[in-house]
């Protein structure tokens, strides 16, 4: 497989990143690394070592919380994310959000996926939305299981793994550039997790993917590329097989070889 690097500019370029919440803990150290265009990018480490808020520094959204301070730079196609002009709510557009536990909005299989288009305008008549919800939930692997039921069947009617793919098809429905996946699997069954896993590997096609994973085996199958965190610290990031073969880091190798965590 091609190394991303070699033949694209970053999408996302992440430097000297550090962040502390409110009550003082330092969540990210000095973190720096870059994301390229129709990657899979895995966030491996031990529990409370950063990968969530690593990942959710990305679209902003760690800025729900009260008193977090943020040092160091975050650019997307060069830009400055936290730049006086950009819009939190239109940078957050640019991105889909799937995270653990599938959480449909309590509205029909076809609201649920055309909520984002409507509300930001991305489709303006009924036709259009019907297009768009068709290709989500087409990409999505869900329409052909929900195709009859689109206005009589809720999302949260849907099985657990149904429901997170139903999530997948809205997250993409604003079209996004990068789809952050905070353990999208962590709370479905083995075959709905191998289902997401697919549907993973399809979608870093058109888009760039950063995955949260506690399995090894999943960051090993669907991620191109492998980033280490442990105590807030980005130890190590590489081609995944290089990661899981020949990572420089002790720290890394001992956590890929089962040592703790
Ligand atoms: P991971 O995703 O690797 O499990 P997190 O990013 O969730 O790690 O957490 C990193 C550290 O930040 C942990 O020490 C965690 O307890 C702390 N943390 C996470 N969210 C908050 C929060 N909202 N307020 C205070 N501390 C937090």
């Amino acid at each position: 497989m091609p190394e991303p690097r070699d033949n694209a500019a970053p999408v996302m370029q992440i430097e000297d990143l550090n962040l502390w919440y409110g009550d003082g803990t330092h969540a990210l150290r000095d973190v720096s690394f870059d994301l390229y265009p129709r990657e899979c990018l895995a966030f491996i480490g031990p529990s409370g070592c950063g990968k969530s808020t690593a990942l959710k520094v990305l679209n902003r959204m760690h800025e729900g919380q009260t008193n977090v301070r943020v040092t160091g730079r975050v650019t997307m196609q060069g830009h400055d994310i936290h730049a006086h002009d950009v819009d939190p709510p239109l940078h957050r557009r640019r991105f889909g959000w799937v995270a653990q536990k599938p959480n449909p909005f309590p509205m029909s299989i076809w609201d649920n996926v055309a909520y984002g288009p409507r509300i930001h305008g991305l489709a303006r008549t009924r036709a259009e939305l019907d297009v768009v919800v068709e290709d989500c939930l087409r990409r999505a692997h869900l329409w052909d299981e929900v195709k009859d039921h689109l206005h009589d069947m809720e999302g949260t009617d849907l099985s657990g793994g149904q429901q997170q793919r139903l999530c997948i098809a809205r997250a993409l429905s604003t079209d996004p550039e990068v789809l952050l996946m905070d353990e999208p699997t962590g709370s479905i069954d083995p075959i709905a997790t191998a289902a997401v896993e697919r549907l993973v590997m399809e979608l870093k096609r058109r888009l760039s993917v950063v995955l949260v994973t506690h399995s090894m085996m999943q960051a090993r199958r669907v991620a191109d590329r492998v980033a280490y965190f442990h105590l807030g610290e980005l130890r190590e990031i590489g081609p995944t097989e290089l990661i899981f073969t020949a990572a420089r880091d002790p720290l890394a190798r001992a956590f890929i070889r089962g040592k703790f965590g």
